[in-house]
């Protein structure tokens, strides 16, 4: 049997055939979830190893991208061929605007409802890189936040910069070692309140956010703020 056979052989064994039709892949997966064929040669994604058994060589730089929804689907029924995009066109092929102007990332998302947006060898947050493409780099330790409360929109215009973030995951850090009790609201310390409070008045900021950073659910923030809470306090 030649190496070429082979190397097909083991790509048809890999092969998952699903009641959709889509052909997963049991196969070792790389870093970004696609499988992977090797062979004496070189090591190909699975899928656009599939178009190159089924239809030939793919033109320099083009994508094999997907119809179905399966990521690692190498069905060639379900592939077709796009022309390379740059990073920026990619980027900007990843939403679409909604009826309040939010640019919805349709990608994937992380597990705190993120946009993820692969970039320089990483996986790196959506709206993050949104803000770094039209306004620059991001200072360190500053973050990103949504003025629309919409985690996976991408609109810079909806985005700005907390800086008052950094100080303030400082005092949860110190908030959370010197209380014993951890349930409820005991970790909080009247210093935290008042921020809570003083940064809820100033705007910019939602209760959902602020639950963020402190590390308590917003319906507790919200209790701070609509004086449920910690009232002795002003
Ligand atoms: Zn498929
Ligand atoms: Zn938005």
């Amino acid at each position: 049997m030649s190496r070429k056979q082979d190397t097909r052989d083991r790509f048809y064994s890999k092969l998952r055939i699903a009641n959709n039709g889509c052909w997963g892949w049991s196969g070792s997966k790389n870093e970004r979830g696609y499988g992977y064929v090797r062979s004496r040669k070189k090591t190909t994604t699975a899928h656009r190893y599939s178009w190159e058994i089924h239809f030939g060589e793919i033109p320099h730089r083009a994508c094999v991208l997907r119809t179905c929804a399966t990521k690692d689907c190498s069905n060639p029924d379900h592939l077709f061929l796009r022309p390379h995009l740059t990073h920026e066109a990619r980027f900007e092929s990843r939403w679409t605007e909604d009826e309040n102007g939010c640019w919805i990332w349709s990608d994937s998302l992380n597990s705190s409802g993120y946009g993820t947006w692969w970039d320089g060898g990483k996986n790196i947050s959506a709206h993050r890189s949104s803000w770094e493409r039209n306004f620059g780099g991001i200072p360190n330790g500053k973050h990103v936040l949504h003025k629309c409360d919409v985690r996976n929109c991408v609109n810079p215009n909806h985005l700005f910069i907390g800086d008052v973030f950094s100080n303030m995951a400082d005092m949860v850090e110190k908030g959370r070692s010197c209380t014993g009790e951890r349930n409820g609201m005991s970790r909080l310390s009247e210093d935290q309140v008042l921020e809570i409070k003083r940064l809820y008045s100033e705007g910019g900021i939602t209760q959902r956010e602020l639950g963020e950073i402190f590390g308590i659910l917003g319906g507790s923030v919200n209790r701070i703020i609509n004086g449920r809470r910690w009232s002795h306090i002003q």
